[in-house]
């Protein structure tokens, strides 16, 4: 069978961004839905039409992958909301990973792009927003997706959802 809507996919894979390897799969492949969104669009694509065994090798622009860097996601915020006691938080500074929460109350995660006199620039964007994926790997294994699996948009069992 080839991978196509309603595939399950075992797939090796390992992510390179700028020349630096960021994310594998390591020793268990990871299981997905096809067809589904489950995967940034860029890489289904890609993947749609191989078989078990084969190997991949190929480029995801940054629009079909993580979207492109939105400024309006970057944002100066009031450096009192960081204060502890009068000091910045040990937690902040630049580069840092931080987890705040908007006026509805949502988490947002965001990094500190720059520390100001009155203010911490945050950026909202995901880490990967604005840049290029290599993705290479291997197809490990390939099944029809069950109707419950279909139905629910997601992989039951092994690698997947446990209800
Ligand atoms: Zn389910």
């Amino acid at each position: 069978m080839l991978i196509g809507k309603n595939t399950v996919v075992g797939v090796n894979y390992a992510l390179d961004v700028d020349g630096m390897q960021l994310d594998a799969s390591g020793d268990t492949p990871l299981t997905y839905l096809h067809g589904h969104g489950m995967m940034i669009p860029g890489f289904e694509k890609q993947l749609e039409g191989l078989a078990e065994g084969d190997t991949y090798d190929f480029m995801v622009t940054a629009a079909e992958g993580y979207g492109e860097l939105n400024p309006d996601a970057i944002t100066d915020l009031d450096k009192q909301i960081f204060l502890i006691d009068g000091n910045l938080s040990t937690e902040v500074f630049e580069g840092a990973q931080l987890q705040l929460t908007n006026q509805d109350g949502q988490p947002m995660v965001g990094v500190v792009a720059a520390i100001g006199e009155d203010t911490v620039t945050m950026d909202f964007n995901h880490q990967l927003a604005g840049k290029n994926l290599h993705f290479t790997g291997s197809i490990a294994e390939l099944r029809v997706a069950t109707e419950e699996e279909i139905a629910h948009g997601h992989v039951h069992g092994p690698g997947g959802h446990h209800h």
